[in-house]
């Protein structure tokens, strides 16, 4: 059976992981990676591996399955997706929760209109927190679901305080506030506001002569990442940055607390511990891949999220390995 054929758009640490989670995939192949820089900039770990300028991807649609699409959700994703949806299947990570309504929505028209398969908001949050949020709300119709992420990097976060002005590098921190996980633990439920549930931490390296203040203000009132959270902004130097703040570990909670029967009680749990966040996503990414391949190959089109695709779609083993080692 031939390798699914795989290209990688965008080379930051998603698009690394994406490398390294291919070559742990014996049934694909990287074909290329496609960047918006100079593609002699890039210097990937393996010299043979193939990069090419953004702009010629388009000469790639009979050499390609798959496009893994590694750009950040704050600018690149929203026209990054619907652009390549036209002529190419897709997965990407877009995790602006808030906006995924009107991605899909984009997504879904150029997907459909073209033929081609469009997995949207694949990782772990969006992602398998997702699907964990669905399962447990399904089986315990009676109850509360609740997600605690962190202590941790948040990629989507850093990639959003990296684009205030001013800002020449940055990292945000979520860290979940242990009174509130163990209450909800414990099975009663409380009424929880996103701020009780979690802070964020940020550690901002401003450019010269930048006005901090305005630096922070711009970064709390952010709509959708950070407006609604209690949120601590920090100033260092790049060397402290570069020091304490390298590692991008993370990981979560999805906890429900439910009641079944005569008021017996049920948590379902679900739990992430990451030491490598951008690894973990791209190899979520890569595996929903598979799934984009093999869809397409169904006819089934359009966009799609982890609600519509099938565990057996992303798993390299067959339906009967699966019924016999796996179910
Ligand atoms: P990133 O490193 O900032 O990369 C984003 C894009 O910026 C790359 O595709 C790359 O495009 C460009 N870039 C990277 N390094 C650069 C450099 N040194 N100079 C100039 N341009 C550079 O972002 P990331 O950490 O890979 O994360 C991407 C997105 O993944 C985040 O925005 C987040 O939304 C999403 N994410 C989702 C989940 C989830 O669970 N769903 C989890 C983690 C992250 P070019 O190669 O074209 O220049």
């Amino acid at each position: 059976e031939s390798k699914i054929r795989i290209g990688i758009v965008g080379y930051g640490n998603l698009g690394k992981g994406a490398v390294a989670a291919i070559r742990q995939s014996p049934d694909m192949e990287l074909v290329a990676i496609f960047t918006r820089r100079e593609p002699e900039s890039l210097n990937p770990d393996d010299p043979s591996i193939h990069v090419a300028h953004i702009s010629e991807a388009a000469g790639y649609q009979d050499k390609i399955d798959v496009m893994v699409l590694c750009g950040g959700s704050a600018h690149d994703l929203p026209e990054q997706t619907p652009h390549f949806a036209s002529m190419f299947n897709t997965v990407d990570s877009f995790d602006t929760h808030a906006k995924i309504p009107e991605f899909y929505q984009s997504v879904n028209e150029t997907a459909a209109k073209n033929n081609t398969t469009a997995i949207i908001s694949v990782g772990w949050d969006p992602g398998l927190f997702s699907i964990n949020r669905v399962m447990a709300d399904a089986i315990l119709p009676n109850g509360e679901n609740y997600t605690f992420w962190g202590k941790g990097l948040s990629q989507g976060h850093s990639d959003a305080v990296r684009r205030v002005s001013g800002v020449k590098n940055g990292v945000q921190y979520t860290i979940p506030a242990d009174a509130a996980m163990e209450k909800v633990r414990s099975g009663e439920n409380p009424e929880l506001s996103t701020a009780e549930k979690h802070r964020r931490v940020c550690y901002i390296v401003p450019e010269e002569g930048a006005d901090q203040a305005a630096i922070e203000n711009e970064i709390k009132t952010m709509p959708n990442y950070f407006a609604d959270y209690d949120t601590e902004v920090n100033f260092i130097n790049e060397e402290e940055l570069k020091r304490d703040h390298s590692k991008a570990p993370h990981g979560g909670f999805v906890i429900r607390g439910g009641n079944t029967g005569d008021g017996n009680k049920q948590i379902y749990e679900f739990s992430l511990k990451l030491d490598s966040n951008p690894e973990f996503t791209a190899s979520v990414l890569v595996a929903y891949a598979r799934a984009a391949h093999r869809m397409s190959l169904d006819k089934q089109y359009g966009a799609k999220t982890v609600y519509d695709i099938a565990p057996g779609y992303i798993s390299p083993r067959s339906a009967e390995e699966l019924r016999k080692d796996f179910l």
